[in-house]
C-alpha cells in the first residue's frame, strides 16, 4: 500500500506537502513553480479580489487495487477551463501546460492518495486569478494559475443513498446569458442564500429552473440533473448550465448500455415521468435523488418510490467509479495511470 488509509476523512481541506503554480506576465505562460506553502502573496488591488476576475476547475486522482495512480479526463477540465477563460477575458491555459501541472501536483504528493477501499480520494483543485492591479474594471495583465490537492473522504459515508431537494423560486445561480455555463467563484457566491434556505429547510440542495421563464430544469444546487424513463438518459440543455465532464461520461455509459441519449428542454412538469433522476458531479459521482419539492407551488415529484436508489442509477455510478478505480476496463481511454 503507498497511499494511506482515508476511511475517516471527511469532505473537506486537508493539508498536503506541495501545491504548483505558474505566472502570466508579458503575454505568455512562465515556468512552472513547486512551493511548500499553502499562502499566496496577493496585490490589495487585483482584479480577482474586486471583479471576480478568477475561475476554477474540479477533479479527482483515484488508487486503485493494483496501488497505481489514476486521472480522470483532465483534457477535458482544460478545454473547460479555456472556455471559462475566454468568458471572463483571461490568457488561456494550453492543455498541455494544464495536464503537466495536475500530473506533477499529483506526483509530488503521491503519499496523499488514499489507498484502495474505502472510496476516498486526491481532489485536485486548480485556480486561475487575476493578480495585478486594476481599478477600473478591466481584465488584468498578470495571472496566477495554482493547483492544490486536498484528500477527500467518501462521499457516501453510509453508502450509496437517495436525497431530497427544493425547487428554488425567490433566488437565481444565473442567467441565460450570463455566466453559468464558466466555472467561477461568482456563480457560487450567488448560490449561497438558496442553499443556506434549503439546507435549514431540511433538503440535501436547492434546485434551480432556468432564471427566465421558471419552466426548465437548470441545475441541482452545484451538480448537473439527468432523468431516466423508457430506456433513455434526459438532460437539461441550457445555456446557464456549467457543462459537467460526470454528465459528459455518463451519457456516453448510458449509450454503451443501450440506453437514448436525449440532451433538450425538461420542463418541471416532466420530472412527474421519470422512473428515476440524479444529481451528477467529481464529487458524489451520482447523487440519487429521492424527491423535489416545489414548495411555493405545493407540488411534490417523487422520483424513488422506496427510497432507494434506482438500478439505472446504480448500473451507471458503479461502471463510472470502476473506471476510476481501475476496478472496470477503460474502453474510452478516460484514465491517464501514473505508477507513483
Ligand atoms: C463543477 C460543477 C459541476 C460538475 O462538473 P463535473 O465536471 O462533473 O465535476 C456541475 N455544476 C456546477 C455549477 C459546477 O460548478
Amino acid at each position: 500500500m503507498k497511499g494511506f488509509d482515508g476511511s475517516n476523512l471527511k469532505f473537506g481541506y486537508n493539508k498536503t506537502d506541495f501545491n504548483v503554480r505558474c505566472e502570466y506576465k508579458d503575454g505568455k505562460w512562465g515556468d512552472i513553480q513547486v512551493s511548500d506553502s499553502e499562502m499566496i502573496p496577493l496585490h490589495m488591488a487585483a482584479t480577482c479580489l474586486h471583479y471576480g476576475q478568477e475561475a476554477f476547475e474540479g477533479l479527482k486522482a483515484y488508487r486503485g487495487k493494483d496501488d497505481k495512480v489514476r486521472i480522470f479526463r483532465m483534457d477535458k477540465n482544460a478545454e473547460r477551463l479555456q472556455s471559462t477563460c475566454r468568458g471572463m477575458m483571461m490568457p488561456e491555459v494550453p492543455t498541455e501546460l494544464f495536464c503537466e501541472m495536475v500530473t506533477k501536483v499529483v506526483t509530488l504528493n503521491a503519499k496523499w492518495v488514499p489507498d484502495y477501499g474505502s472510496g476516498a480520494t486526491l481532489y485536485i483543485r486548480p485556480l486561475l486569478i487575476g493578480t495585478s492591479a486594476q481599478v477600473g474594471v478591466h481584465p488584468a495583465s498578470e495571472y496566477l494559475l495554482l493547483m492544490f490537492v486536498t484528500p477527500v473522504g467518501p462521499y457516501f459515508k453510509g453508502g450509496f443513498s437517495t436525497n431530497p431537494y427544493m425547487v428554488t423560486r425567490q433566488y437565481d445561480r444565473s442567467a441565460p446569458l450570463g455566466t453559468g455555463i464558466y466555472k467561477v467563484g461568482g456563480n457560487y457566491g450567488a448560490s449561497m442564500k438558496a442553499n443556506d434556505l434549503a439546507h435549514k429547510m431540511g433538503y440535501s440542495c436547492e434546485f434551480y429552473l432556468d432564471a427566465k421563464e421558471k419552466k426548465y430544469i437548470d441545475e441541482c444546487g452545484a451538480a448537473n440533473f439527468f432523468g431516466i424513463k423508457d430506456n433513455t438518459y434526459v438532460t437539461p440543455k441550457s445555456t446557464s448550465i456549467l457543462p459537467s465532464i460526470t454528465n459528459l461520461s455518463l451519457q456516453q455509459l448510458a449509450e454503451d448500455l443501450g440506453m437514448r441519449v436525449e440532451c433538450r428542454q425538461v420542463p418541471i412538469e416532466e420530472l412527474e415521468t421519470f422512473e428515476e433522476a440524479g444529481a451528477c458531479g467529481t464529487a458524489a459521482v451520482i447523487s440519487p435523488i429521492e424527491r423535489i419539492d416545489d414548495v411555493e407551488m405545493n407540488k411534490t415529484y417523487v422520483l424513488s418510490k422506496d427510497g432507494k436508489p434506482g438500478p439505472i442509477c446504480t448500473k451507471l455510478y458503479e461502471t463510472l467509479t470502476g473506471i476510476q478505480f481501475g476496478d472496470i476496463e477503460d474502453t474510452h481511454n478516460w484514465v491517464t495511470v501514473l505508477d507513483i
